[in-house]
């Protein structure tokens, strides 16, 4: 299985080693060309929404990332990759690939807690660590969005058909079960594509 890797800016590295780990073809793309490799799921880390949605214009990445996921790419964006993904930011005008249904708030725990880590309820999974920084929560997920896992009551976790995105940076933690959650929605796109032909 070949899983991309956004690997502009933030932390690419940690999702690369979690993913080679679990015996997935892991790449970086870092260029427009790279794009046209084959590949059945993307990452998009954690990082600064800002600076990597500017690179992805500027690299000319952006439009045919956006094509490929509403294309059914499976995509997990974790933190920074949930604000590229989300269809509204609520306290940053910025729209970046805005392809989820979902309303984040940037920045959403304060100064002092702009770092913690807790354990979690993940649907399907059980309890998880979880390390969030400057992260981000969802307000409001629309129609078709599944509640994945809430911490304090906040939606820090979620999908909506080839998008899964966290809050949180799984990557940073000894536990691997959302990126096997991850490698298993990418598997499911694949038997369906088989089924298809
Ligand atoms: N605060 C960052 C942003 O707004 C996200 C933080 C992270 O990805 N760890 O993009």
């Amino acid at each position: 299985m070949k899983i991309g890797i956004l690997a502009l800016q933030g932390a690419f590295a940690e999702h690369e080693k979690m993913l080679d780990a679990l015996g997935a073809e892991v790449f970086q793309i870092r260029q427009r060309s790279d794009l046209d490799r084959g590949f059945d799921g993307f990452v998009i880390p954690g990082g600064e929404s800002t600076v990597q949605g500017k690179l992805l214009r500027e690299l000319g990445m952006f439009d045919d990332l956006k094509d490929v996921i509403r294309n059914g790419l499976p995509v997990f964006g974790t933190c920074a990759g949930l604000l590229l993904l989300a269809k509204n930011i609520e306290n940053d005008d910025r729209e970046h690939l805005g392809l989820m249904n979902i309303t984040a708030v940037r920045n959403a725990y304060g100064r002092q807690l702009g770092s913690f880590a807790v354990a979690a309820e993940f649907a399907d999974i059980g309890e998880i660590p979880m390390t969030f920084i400057r992260a981000p929560y969802i307000k409001k997920a629309g129609r078709d969005v599944r509640i994945l896992a809430r911490v304090g009551g906040r939606i820090v976790a979620a999908r909506q058909d080839n998008m899964l995105v966290t809050a949180f940076h799984p990557e940073l933690t000894q536990s691997t079960a959302v990126h096997e959650y991850f490698l298993n929605m990418v598997r499911s796109v694949q038997s369906k594509a088989l089924r298809d032909v």
